[in-house]
């Protein structure tokens, strides 16, 4: 099916093909309080397409970053142990890759509380945090931080570089993904990237959401979900070349890319490029077949937790996050089903799913009320969630992990 109304957010072809269409869904991180649970929640529709010029699979409906990321966006992403390991990692090979110092300058796209930029402060490199939301540019000062509170894009990248103030590295975590405006982006990175300094990025990589079934991981703030194919285009239009890019297993899988101004690809970046040609992730072919296997999900989970109902079982969720708002809502799992969805982060406690409105709780709540089975939203966290509740699978407890195809564990 071809959608005719549809540009690229990226090339500007027109005439993309719809890969999958998920419906007209609430916003996935507006949870709504006790008291807005007799408003409508605002709805928008949420459905993925392909282009077939650039290969940039991506939403269609862009939501105002202002509804988005109100005053209320509950997310602090110091609340996952992985993350800031991984993060302080990332942080020490770039310092010893690039020979960072203290007269160095880093800045981080979306630096969210500072927690990856802190570790470049521990090490003497200064740095500058840019962030959309102020709550979290005031929790980054207060652990030293310098941050500002901007939607970053090209008007910004060019009053820093007017500034001098341009950087010898620049990180964006899971921001490129989530920007309505993908172009200016870009070329803001390339107008704040010193000529001789190096942009690390990161995004989910599609090819893991086709594979694997992830389909949780689209909602409106994700815009676009990027092969390496499709970034490469991206960033060639804006005079920035790919020249070495990693697979990681985070949120699902993932890729960070090193990206310069100059054209000096490694074989990683090559080889990539070459098995993505060979798999087809440039023709829509190779995303058409994903549809019918998350309708296939849809049904097997439904009839798995259908089934543990009717035999009187208690089922709960863990992980209130962006994607398990998408899982229940698609697949439509509500209070009906769930008796509460347990999460560690204090600002989502006491509120609600978006769209089904079960009830977010603190996550002692599983060792408190001990439900039989606990569905788990976070699947990319298995390993760490599951080490954290070993005393409720120890008593009995079993975890469902809804993807690539639902099971028990
Ligand atoms: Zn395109």
């Amino acid at each position: 099916m071809s959608r005719p109304d549809a540009i690229c957010r990226s090339c500007g072809h027109t005439e993309l093909d719809s890969v999958l269409d998920l419906g007209t869904t609430a916003l996935a991180d507006r949870m709504p309080y006790e008291n807005q649970l007799h408003e409508a929640e605002p709805t928008f529709p949420l459905e993925a397409v392909f282009c077939p010029k650039c290969s940039l699979v991506q939403i269609m409906e862009t939501v105002d970053p202002a509804v988005l990321f109100d005053e209320d966006y509950p997310y602090f992403s110091s609340f996952s142990k992985y993350l800031l390991e991984h993060s302080k990692k990332n942080v020490l090979e770039i310092i010893e890759r690039r020979g960072l110092n203290d007269d160095s300058f880093v800045i981080e796209l979306a630096s969210n509380d500072g927690y990856l930029l802190k570790n470049y402060v521990d090490n003497g490199v200064s740095v500058l945090g840019i962030d959309p939301v102020p709550a979290l540019c005031e929790a980054a000062e207060k652990i030293g931080v310098p941050s500002m509170a901007e939607f970053f894009g090209l008007k910004v990248a060019t009053k820093l570089a007017a500034e001098g103030r341009q950087a010898d590295v620049i990180h964006a975590n899971n921001v490129l993904a989530h920007v309505a405006d993908t172009n200016g982006f870009v070329a803001g990175v390339a107008a704040l990237l010193k000529d001789d300094g190096m942009a690390v990025i990161e995004f989910p990589y599609v090819r893991d959401l086709i594979d694997h079934c992830e389909f949780d991981t689209i909602y409106h703030e994700h815009l676009c979900y990027f092969s390496v194919t499709a970034v490469d285009h991206l960033l060639r239009r804006h005079g920035l070349f790919l020249n070495d890019c990693w697979r990681l297993p985070i949120h699902g899988g993932s890729l960070r890319l090193f990206i310069e101004k100059k054209d000096a690809p490694m074989a990683s970046v090559t080889d990539l490029l070459a098995e993505e040609k060979e798999l087809g992730l440039d023709r829509i072919d190779y995303y058409r077949e994903f549809r019918h296997r998350v309708e296939t999900l849809k049904t097997d989970l439904l009839e798995m937790l259908g089934g543990l109902k009717a035999e009187g079982k208690s089922i709960a969720a863990y992980g209130a996050a962006a994607k398990g708002s998408t899982m229940i809502n698609y697949v439509g799992i509500g209070a009906d089903v769930l008796d509460f969805v347990a999460d560690k982060n204090v600002h989502k406690q006491g509120r609600y799913m978006p769209g089904q409105k079960v009830p977010i709780v603190a996550a002692e709540k599983i060792q408190e009320e001990r439900p039989d089975y606990v569905l788990l939203l976070p699947w990319n966290l298995e390993t760490e969630i599951l080490a954290q509740e070993q005393a409720f699978r120890d008593a009995g407890g079993k975890f469902i992990i809804p993807v690539p195809t639902p099971h028990i564990v």
